[in-house]
């Protein structure tokens, strides 16, 4: 039996000094989201409102937690650890319909796959329901 490498650090970056979703460096601190990380002062009204239009879908569970964490299952030949595929397969196709991405990381001492926000696919994110 095998375990997975992880393939991120599992550990928490340093503190940002560029804005999570368009990547500009910072000159002050900015504001921390759950889930994405810290945001800048004119993308965190972008944010917000994304999450904010997210939450009344399904992928509410995620915004509201800012992560979504599925068990890993000993895969079929026994030799690695891997998600659920219908779990994992149906956030992501609601991030798809929502247009977002996620992006995961894998926290071997309790074999958990954690799916998060990819912050930068927020940029693209068109806000449907929140007025300019
Ligand atoms: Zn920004």
């Amino acid at each position: 039996m095998r375990e997975i490498t992880p393939t991120r650090k599992t550990t928490p970056r340093t503190p940002a000094t560029c804005c999570a979703r368009c990547g500009i460096k910072l000159s002050n601190p900015g504001t921390v989201v759950l889930g994405i990380g810290e945001v800048g002062p004119e993308c965190i009204k972008h944010v917000n409102a994304a999450l904010t239009d997210l939450a009344a879908g399904p992928l509410a569970l995620l915004v509201a937690r800012g992560e979504v964490r599925l068990k890993l299952q000993l895969s079929a030949d026994g030799l690695s650890w891997i998600p659920s595929h219908d779990a994992l397969s149906q956030y992501i196709v609601w991030a798809d319909r929502a247009g977002i991405k996620l992006q995961h990381r894998i926290e071997v001492s309790t074999r958990t796959y954690i799916l998060t926000i990819k912050p930068r696919s927020l940029q693209g994110y068109s806000v449907k329901s929140v007025q300019a």
